[in-house]
């Protein structure tokens, strides 16, 4: 599949939007500017890859929306090297914003389908993550921790213990917390047992399962 210069005009129209919808991070928009997203959807979705808005792929799950994914990557601050877990690899995409800032990437999925299907794809592309695993985002990575960011990529009904002490000390927990509705929550790790919470708006992702699949 080809990125053409439609694509690329498409793509910058799409940073517009979201610049205008709030996110300012210049890292976060450039990687937005950079990653062709049509790839990573379904032929069936292709002229819908550069509106801002969440679509289909496989395993009845979802790409999420731009704007969603430049809001919780601009709350995790990421800074070139630092080690990062994502919950929820899904198409990949989140990941290569991640690989794009110059992250260390550990993404968890729990969709065999998915798993494969990105964790040959990625590459393909020029998106080296760490590790890819398959498995339970739930219990999130303990043998590669601390993590200086963790993201999560889908709607958590509660807040999983395992991914709050697998923060590094000044680490932070991006994560919606919600059944139908979800709260985008941060988390700032400010010692051993010290988290400062804040909440921003309402989001909505496909739910956090548990095991895997
Ligand atoms: N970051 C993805 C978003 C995909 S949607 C993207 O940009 O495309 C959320 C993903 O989280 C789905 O692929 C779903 O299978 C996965 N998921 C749900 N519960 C999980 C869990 N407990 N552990 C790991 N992944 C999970």
């Amino acid at each position: 599949m080809k990125d053409t210069f439609k694509h690329k005009g498409l793509r910058q129209q799409l940073v517009e939007i979201i610049k205008s919808k709030g996110i300012k991070d210049e890292k976060v928009l450039e990687a937005i500017g950079n990653i062709p997203r049509h790839m990573f959807m379904d032929s069936g979705f292709l002229d819908h890859a550069y509106q801002d808005k969440a679509f289909p792929i496989a395993a009845d799950q979802t790409i999420s929306q731009p704007y969603t994914v430049a809001f919780q990557t601009e709350l995790l601050q990421v800074k070139p090297g630092d080690k990062i877990l994502e919950i929820g690899t899904g198409s990949g995409y989140q990941t290569a914003v991640l690989c794009e800032l110059g992250a260390v990437v550990y993404s968890i999925e729990r969709q065999r389908e998915l798993y494969k299907k990105t964790s040959k794809f990625l590459p393909k592309l020029g998106y080296i993550a760490k590790k890819l695993i398959f498995g339970d985002g739930y219990i999130g990575l303990k043998e590669e921790a601390p993590f200086k960011g963790i993201i999560v990529t889908a709607g958590a009904p509660f807040v999983p213990k395992p991914l709050l002490s697998q923060l590094a000390i000044g680490g932070r927990l991006v994560i919606p917390v919600g059944d139908e509705v979800q709260t985008m929550t941060l988390f700032i790790r400010n010692g051993a047992k010290e988290f400062e919470k804040h909440e921003f708006g309402e989001f909505r992702f496909v739910p956090l399962l548990e095991d895997k699949n």
